[in-house]
């Protein structure tokens, strides 16, 4: 994939607020691309290239937005497209890492890279064994494959972790747009078709010292490693209140009967709950003093924004009926991206590690929470 600025004219620096105004316009040509995509389970290439013209993967990309208008920019592309936030959701995280843990070299080179309208993307996830990083000659090489790899041979810039021969993990920036290493077939599924999160063969590709990001250990410091989920459950609420508008848009046809009255208002409820969650979570997680408190709430908000979720998924569905399964019912797409992306790591334990730390917090202490 060439870069992007070979292939689109970047206009010049946004601040967030801009880019964010942008997105706003645009979001009705990336919906209308969103069914296409998914039925030919096609990475978004030309939606990308616009948040990159528009100024967004370099807004959002550096430390330009307030958590505010971080969480209204995901949340709106996640609204849009589900996919395309996924997509997005990864840049950022990408770029932030490489912000936070870099050296000045590499934080210069991300500006250049950002500026120049490059994808990033974080590639955690992994099969057995797993990848490791070894030394060879006077650099590294690496060994193994990553699975569940949003844009695999698309993201011009991956941050994967690997495994050092401590057993650490170690951030490294790589290719991630080399085709012929991406498995787009590993990616067999009924719903976020269109974030090719297929396999990314990763074995013998040398790694030179400058690409190594941080110490290790970096990846999985806290808060920033907990905290830094309220990304993707503002990318989710997007989602869901594109289901909740599907179901309004279904209701406002006709009469509406006291029974599915109740069954919206009981689920506007919880949507517009998941979204005052997701706000907080935001800005108690993007908030410089951010610690355990801040984890607590985001790992509660995920699960508020889960339940959300699946009641609108299930309100919806009841209240449109058999018609919303048929393949030409944006329903269809809407609840299959959306059960999909609802999948996020070990969400049984993210509730039990926040009750267990809310328990444990002083009741009397100056917390808007009691
Ligand atoms: C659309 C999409 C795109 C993605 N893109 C990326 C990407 O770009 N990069 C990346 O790194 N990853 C990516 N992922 C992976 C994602 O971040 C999660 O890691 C993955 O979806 C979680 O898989 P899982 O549902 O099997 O969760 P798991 O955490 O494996 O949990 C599965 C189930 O087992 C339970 N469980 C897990 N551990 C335990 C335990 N110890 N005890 C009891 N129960 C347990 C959980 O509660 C859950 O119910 C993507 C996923 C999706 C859906």
């Amino acid at each position: 994939m060439t870069s992007p600025a070979e292939r689109v004219r970047i206009e010049p620096r946004r601040s967030a607020a801009t880019a964010l105004s942008r997105i706003r316009t645009g979001l009705e040509d990336i919906r209308s691309n969103a069914a296409d995509l998914d039925r030919r389970g096609a990475f978004p290439e030309a939606d990308v290239l616009e948040l990159a013209r528009i100024g967004a993967l370099q807004a959002f990309g550096a430390d330009e937005a307030t958590a505010l208008e971080l969480m209204e920019a995901l949340r709106l592309v996640g609204r849009a497209n589900l996919s395309l936030g996924r997509i997005f959701e990864g840049h950022v995280n990408g770029a932030g890492l490489v912000r936070w843990y870099g050296t000045s070299g590499q934080t210069a080179a991300l500006a250049d890279d950002l500026a120049a309208g490059a994808l990033f993307g974080v590639w955690n996830t992994e099969p057995a064994p797993g990848v490791k990083i070894r030394r060879q000659g006077h650099g590294w090489v690496l060994q193994g494959s990553k699975s569940y790899a949003t844009g695999a041979g698309y993201v011009q810039r991956a941050l994967i972790t690997a495994e050092t021969s401590h057993g650490e993990r170690q951030l490294v920036l790589v290719d991630g747009a080399r085709p012929e290493r991406a498995d787009p077939s590993a990616w067999a599924v009924r719903g976020m078709r269109a974030t090719c999160s297929g396999t990314y063969d990763l074995t013998d590709m040398p790694v030179e010292d400058g690409q190594l990001i941080g110490a290790p250990g970096d990846y999985l410091r806290e808060p920033r490693f907990s905290a830094g989920a309220w990304r993707f459950t503002a990318v989710q609420l997007g989602g869901i209140e594109h289901i909740l508008i599907l179901l309004r848009d279904h209701l406002s046809i006709g009469e509406l009967d006291p029974i599915r009255a109740a069954r919206f208002g009981a689920v506007l409820a919880e949507v517009r709950s998941a979204y005052l969650w997701v706000r907080e979570a935001a800005v108690q997680a993007e908030a410089e003093n951010a610690g355990e408190d801040a984890v607590a709430m985001v790992l509660m908000a995920r699960g508020v924004v889960e339940r959300a979720g699946l009641a609108v998924m299930e309100a919806a569905t009841r209240t449109v009926g058999t018609k919303a399964f048929f393949a030409d019912h944006p329903l269809d797409q809407a609840c299959r991206d959306l059960g999909l992306y609802l999948r996020q790591p070990v969400p049984d334990q993210a509730l039990d590690r926040a009750a267990r730390a809310f328990v444990a917090r002083d009741a009397w202490r100056d917390d808007p929470l009691w």
